[in-house]
């Protein structure tokens, strides 16, 4: 294990003539964790399902290390799955289940043993080997459906949407046991589709954004989320205020008011898109201040979140929770430092497209 990553070379796949992934290049190195995200419909199950072998590529091809495998069938990949809904064989016990692929591939018995108890150690189900699937909680199926797909010891490990079936508790603890299973196996390059920010931010290594069949970035989490280069990046990898700007000379006008920002590389006068993240905006005076009225107010617990209207533009404060919060329609104002706003080609948030 540890020398096979992946690599898309140009891969295009179409249905219908209709271009659902365009061009893709992209390698994930060996004993990577590369996270898909996109919206539904971006072309992440497609990209992945190429890997796999179940979708051809009208162009391109894909590599698994330096082999050349566009056209070799699913099984002659060795690569392990796993889908959002677990896909076990009802009549089957776990130890079965997981040894499934073993048996397809004509392991000795004694060697499926060894392997199935291996598998099920890993994700931690060594207790439940005799249950049936109907046995076990949403959770527990999972953790059969991963141990089924790291039995047969892949190099190259593929996700599917893992973990969007569970809920909101059972899903975080499942994040922290998918970052223990890696550790454990550091050399297995693992492709991890995926919507939710979170579960990209937290697990992988870099971050590849798909929008509408293409690429858009790919970076470590903290580049995209700290340092995007586009809009549609910065409002996927989290909240993000993205203001419409004019670049002036040593700083941008915002709705009439001179905001100080780094402008290198942008042309005096163009039209950009200045990203803030909420949590960096701060309420009362400071440097870069904004003034408006609050348009709404939500009690998140922990924090605040304020939208306030600044000359008719939206902008969000996430502050810590507030012991007297201002009230709808009062004045608020706000302010964030100059190093914590990137300046953006002029462009739209995921959630306007
Ligand atoms: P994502 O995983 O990002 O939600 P998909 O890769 O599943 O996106 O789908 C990308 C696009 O391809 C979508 O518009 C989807 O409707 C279309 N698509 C996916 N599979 C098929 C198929 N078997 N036949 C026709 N269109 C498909």
């Amino acid at each position: 294990m540890g020398t096979t990553g992946i690599r898309f070379d140009g891969v295009t796949v179409a249905y219908d003539g209709n271009v659902v992934l365009d061009a893709l290049d992209l390698t994930v190195a060996p004993g990577e964790v590369m996270a898909l995200l996109g919206p539904s419909g971006s072309g992440k199950t497609t990209a992945l399902r190429a890997v796999a072998g179940f979708v051809r590529p009208a162009a391109g091809r894909v590599l698994l290390g330096d082999r050349d495998v566009t056209g070799l069938p699913p099984h002659r990949r060795g690569i392990g799955m796993v889908v959002q809904q677990y896909a076990l064989f009802p009549h089957m016990r776990v130890e079965d289940n997981v040894g499934f692929g073993l048996r397809a591939r004509k392991v000795p018995r004694a060697g499926i043993r060894a392997r199935v108890a291996e598998a099920l150690e890993l994700t931690g189900m060594a207790g439940h080997a005799r249950r049936h699937p109907r046995e076990l909680s949403g959770g527990q199926q999972q953790r059969v459906a991963i141990a089924r797909a790291l039995a047969i010891r892949p190099d190259v490990l593929l996700l599917d949407e893992p973990l969007s079936a569970l809920d909101a508790q059972l899903r975080s603890g499942m994040l922290a046991e998918l970052a223990r299973l890696h550790r454990e196996l550091p050399g297995m390059s693992i492709l991890y589709v995926t919507h939710d920010q979170v579960e990209a931010l937290t697990l992988a290594d870099r971050i590849a954004v798909l929008d509408r069949a293409r690429l858009r970035a790919c970076g470590t989490p903290r580049e995209l989320y700290r340092a995007p280069t586009d809009a549609f990046t910065a409002s996927f990898v989290g909240g993000a205020n993205l203001l419409p700007v004019t670049v002036g000379t040593g700083g941008v006008d915002f709705a009439g008011t001179e905001v100080d920002v780094d402008t290198a590389g942008a042309a005096a006068g163009a039209r950009a898109t200045l990203c803030v993240r909420p949590h960096l905006v701060g309420i009362g005076a400071g440097p870069n201040r904004l003034t408006g009225t609050l348009a709404e107010l939500q009690w998140r617990g922990a924090t605040h979140r304020l939208y306030v209207d600044v000359s008719g533009h939206r902008v969000m404060a996430d502050v810590r929770e507030l012991r007297e919060p201002p009230v709808l329609g009062a004045d608020v104002t706000l302010h964030f430092a100059a190093e914590d706003a990137v300046l953006l080609p002029a462009g739209v948030s995921a959630d306007d497209q």
